[in-house]
């Protein structure tokens, strides 16, 4: 079999890319073989040297471009390279929407073969930099001194890092000061091999809204010295902290916070809103970390959802609530299932503090939860799905098309999946009318999508 492969590790050759991957990389292929470049991007032509081979695709390392994408450019970060939290700063802001749009409709008109479906041009973000509301820095050690920053590309190395430019600048200042705070405290960096050490990541959380900060400092112990010290520094240097916690993580996990929180000074929780709906965030709780497009997504689901005040809606893997809430201003009731009880916790506590009274949560898996409630007579005007990447679960599905809610609106962040499960939704009764594609995360190659399914009959 091996005899079909066409390259070879370590030879060159000239090629044309056709598309770009989920991580960014170019795609081209010699001779049908499909092979995974670094840092080209489509309709651009160079020479490449292959490094690996695997059983159906390889990859290899740009050598030199010979003809350039319309949409190239410089990146704006100096660490772009050596970073890899954003995958698409070498193109043009235009290129990565056009790249976004081109990849929905490829997937759900070609792939999916869903076709007489309106795809609405892709809704970009008024502010693609400085948009991040969540930072989570690794700290380590170089040459005795303590940095924070990033993990080098396929590394845990870290480097150090005094901006980035897709976090809210508070976040970047947060870290600078709390950096300079502890390194002048001498509090020990942590070390992932020695498993020594005190402080692990720094975080800060920012409400876009309400402007109030949150710095969590991850640490292996409970005893912070010079914590005195330490909280008036940070205090006095960051005019809008309102709550500052200790996240304690003895575990060696790439997981970053701690089961275990400690507030040091001020609030457990920070808010900030989506709309009219307000949050209540502790360190560990879920939030949407580009609010502002949320809400643009959001937005599309309540227009989808079409309601008119007397329907029952469940919101299948509601997470902290956010639609479920958002759709509970215009419904009759809503139900929210979500498999992570914390996130259930947050979005009881949320429905609180906004006096809402109808809606109803629960905690467990939607595939088990939904026929449940179904065999107790809790059926759906509209159901709305917001899946992780993985997609909706088939026995889901399953109940959706026994209980033939009127509308389903599929909120998604994997084309690929959505378009799997656009196709069995389809088979069982139903039309896809709209996708709208929203962009979220500027310079990363993610993009989610809202889409509105009616029934046939
Ligand atoms: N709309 C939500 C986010 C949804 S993200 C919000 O804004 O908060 C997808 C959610 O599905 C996650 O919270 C994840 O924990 C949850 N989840 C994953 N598998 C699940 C399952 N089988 N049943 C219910 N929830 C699930």
């Amino acid at each position: 079999m091996s005899t079909s492969v066409p390259i070879k590790k370590n030879e060159f050759y000239e090629v044309t890319f056709e598309g770009l991957t989920h991580e960014g990389m170019g795609v081209a292929n010699v001779d049908g073989f499909v092979i995974f470049v670094p840092g080209a991007l489509p309709d651009e032509q160079g020479k490449i040297k292959v490094t690996k081979v695997n059983k159906g695709y390889g990859f290899g390392k740009l050598i030199e471009l010979k003809k350039l994408s319309k949409f190239r450019i410089e990146p704006e970060c100096t660490i772009y390279n050596q970073c890899g939290g954003c995958q698409l700063q070498h193109m043009s802001y235009e290129g990565q929407l056009e790249f976004k749009y081109k990849h929905v409709v490829d997937v759900i008109k070609r792939i999916g073969k869903i076709n007489d479906v309106t795809i609405q041009t892709i809704i970009g973000a008024k502010n693609e930099w400085r948009y991040r509301n969540k930072a989570q820095v690794p700290v380590g050690e170089i040459e005795g001194g303590l940095v924070a920053g990033f993990y080098k590309k396929g590394s845990h190395d870290i480097i150090n890092m005094d901006l980035c430019l897709i976090q809210q600048e508070n976040n970047d200042a947060v870290v600078r000061i709390v950096k300079k705070v502890l390194s002048d405290e001498g509090i020990q960096p942590y070390n992932e091999l020695t498993h020594k050490g005190l402080i692990r990541h720094i975080m800060s959380r920012y409400g876009v809204v309400t402007k109030e900060i949150m710095v969590v400092l991850v640490t292996t112990s409970k005893d912070l010295p010079s914590k005195k010290k330490i909280i008036a520094e940070i205090v006095s240097q960051i005019p809008n902290v309102k709550s500052i916690v200790l996240s304690i993580n003895h575990k060696k996990t790439n997981v970053v916070l701690g089961d275990e929180t400690v507030v040091l000074w001020g609030e457990r929780y920070i808010h900030d809103c989506i709309g009219d709906i307000k949050f209540a965030i502790s360190a560990n709780s879920f939030f949407q970390v580009n609010p502002e497009q949320t809400k643009v997504l959001y937005d599309k689901a309540l227009e989808y959802a079409h309601l008119t005040g007397s329907e029952t809606v469940i919101d299948a893997y509601c997470g902290i609530g956010t639609i479920s809430l958002f759709l509970a201003q215009r419904a009759k009731k809503v139900y929210g299932v979500e498999i992570v009880p914390q996130a259930i916790d947050d979005a009881n506590r949320n429905t609180e503090l906004n006096n809402i009274t109808n809606v109803e949560f629960k905690v467990g898996k939607a595939e088990e939860i939904i026929p449940n409630w179904y065999s107790r007579g809790i059926k759906a005007d509209v159901m709305v799905v917001d899946p992780p990447r993985k997609g909706c679960d088939s026995a889901l599905l399953e109940t959706i098309l026994e209980m033939k809610p009127n509308r389903v609106v599929y909120v998604s962040c994997n084309p690929g999946t959505l378009a799997r499960d656009l196709q069995i939704l389809e088979d069982g009764g139903y039309k896809t009318i709209e996708i709208q594609p929203v962009d979220m995360f500027p310079h990363t190659a993610h993009v989610e999508c809202c889409s509105l399914l009616v029934r046939k009959d």
